[in-house]
C-alpha cells in the first residue's frame, strides 16, 4: 500500500480505500455474491409471493414453535428506525380490533426506510386497509411492513439495505387517520409487538437477538374468524387465485352457495357495502348487526 506524504498510515489506507477502484469493485463483487446466496436461501424460495400478503397460508398458532429465535444484527447487520417520529398508536387491541402495528407520525412526502437488509416481497397498492404497501423479507425470516406510503419507491424482488428509502408516508387506505407510517413486524403472517425488540426513544435495537415466543405472536386472520373449515377455504383461495383474495378486502369466500366477506384490518362496514354496491344499513340487517356494535377483524360478515 502507497504512503501519502503527511499522512498516517490509517490515513494513507483510508484514502486508498475511497480511492481505489480496486477495492470499489471488489466490495461490490462481494456484496452482488452476497445477494445471489441469498435469492437461494430458503427464506427466499419459500413461500414467497409477490401478490398474496399473507403467503404461509394461515398455518395457525399450533404450527410455530412456542419459541423462535433470530439474529436481528450481526456485525454486517445493521438497523434503522422506519422514521424518526413520535408513535402515534401503539400495537395491541384498539377500537374493538387489533392494531397489529405502530402508527409513526410522519408528514406527506417524509421518506421511510428499511428497518433491517431484506427483499422486497410485496410492493403495490393493498386494499384491505394498508393503501401504498411494501413488505420486507429478512435473512432471519421476519417481515417488516410500511403502510399507507404515497409513493413506493422499490420494486418487488430488490434487496435493499437498512436505510434505504422505500417510498414516502402518507395516509393511502386510511384517508380518514391522517398521515402516518403504520408499521408492523410478523413472523410467518403472525403480528408481534415491533416494541418488543426496538428501543424507541433510543432509535435501535434493544439486543442483537430476539426470542419470540408464541403467546406474543397475533395470526393473520383473527381466530375470531371462524372454523378450521374457513380458513381451509382461505387457503385455497389464497392458493389458485394470484391476488389478494385471501388477504384484502377482496377475501370474499363462497360457502354453500352463499357469499361471505371476512373483515380485514382497517375495513368499515361503509367500505365494505360501498364494495359490493349495498349500503350500510342492508349489511347490519343481514348480519343483524346493531347500531350500536362494531364490526371486529375476522369477522364474516353475509352479503346476501
Ligand atoms: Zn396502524
Amino acid at each position: 500500500m502507497a504512503f501519502t506524504p503527511g499522512l498516517s498510515a490509517m490515513e494513507a489506507a483510508l484514502v486508498d480505500y475511497t480511492d481505489s477502484t480496486d477495492i470499489k469493485n471488489k466490495v461490490q463483487q462481494e456484496k452482488e455474491v452476497s445477494e445471489c446466496l441469498f435469492d437461494t436461501a430458503h427464506v427466499y424460495t419459500g413461500f414467497w409471493s409477490n401478490t398474496n400478503l399473507f403467503p404461509y397460508t394461515y398455518p395457525g398458532k399450533a404450527n410455530i414453535p412456542d419459541s423462535v429465535y433470530f439474529v436481528m444484527c450481526d456485525s454486517e447487520t445493521e438497523f434503522c428506525v422506519p422514521r424518526n417520529g413520535g408513535i402515534n398508536s401503539l400495537y395491541g387491541p384498539r377500537w374493538g380490533a387489533m392494531h397489529k402495528g405502530l402508527d409513526i407520525h410522519l408528514s406527506k412526502g417524509d421518506a421511510v426506510k428499511a428497518a433491517l437488509p431484506g427483499k422486497v416481497r410485496y410492493a403495490q397498492f393493498n386494499t384491505g386497509g394498508y393503501g401504498n404497501l411494501v413488505v420486507l423479507r429478512h435473512p432471519n425470516g421476519l417481515e417488516t411492513y410500511y403502510a399507507h406510503l404515497t409513493d413506493i419507491k422499490v420494486k418487488v424482488n430488490q434487496w435493499v439495505d437498512a436505510g434505504k428509502i422505500i417510498g414516502t408516508g402518507g395516509n393511502t387506505g386510511v384517508e380518514w387517520s391522517g398521515d402516518h407510517l403504520h408499521f408492523e413486524m410478523r413472523y410467518r403472517d403472525h403480528a408481534f409487538d415491533p416494541l418488543l425488540i426496538i428501543d424507541w426513544p433510543k432509535k435501535q435495537l434493544k439486543a442483537d437477538t430476539l426470542v419470540l415466543y408464541k403467546k406474543n405472536m397475533h395470526e393473520a386472520v383473527s381466530s375470531s374468524a371462524g372454523s378450521a373449515a374457513l380458513k381451509k377455504e382461505m387457503m385455497e383461495a389464497s392458493g389458485s387465485n394470484s391476488g389478494e383474495t385471501a388477504s384484502a378486502s377482496s377475501a370474499t369466500i363462497s360457502q354453500s352457495s352463499q357469499r361471505y366477506h371476512v373483515v380485514q384490518y382497517g375495513e368499515t362496514l361503509y367500505s365494505i357495502a360501498r364494495q359490493y354496491g349495498k349500503s350500510s344499513l342492508e349489511l347490519r340487517t343481514l348480519n343483524r348487526i346493531g347500531t350500536d356494535c362494531k364490526i371486529t377483524v375476522g369477522q364474516r360478515l353475509k352479503l346476501c
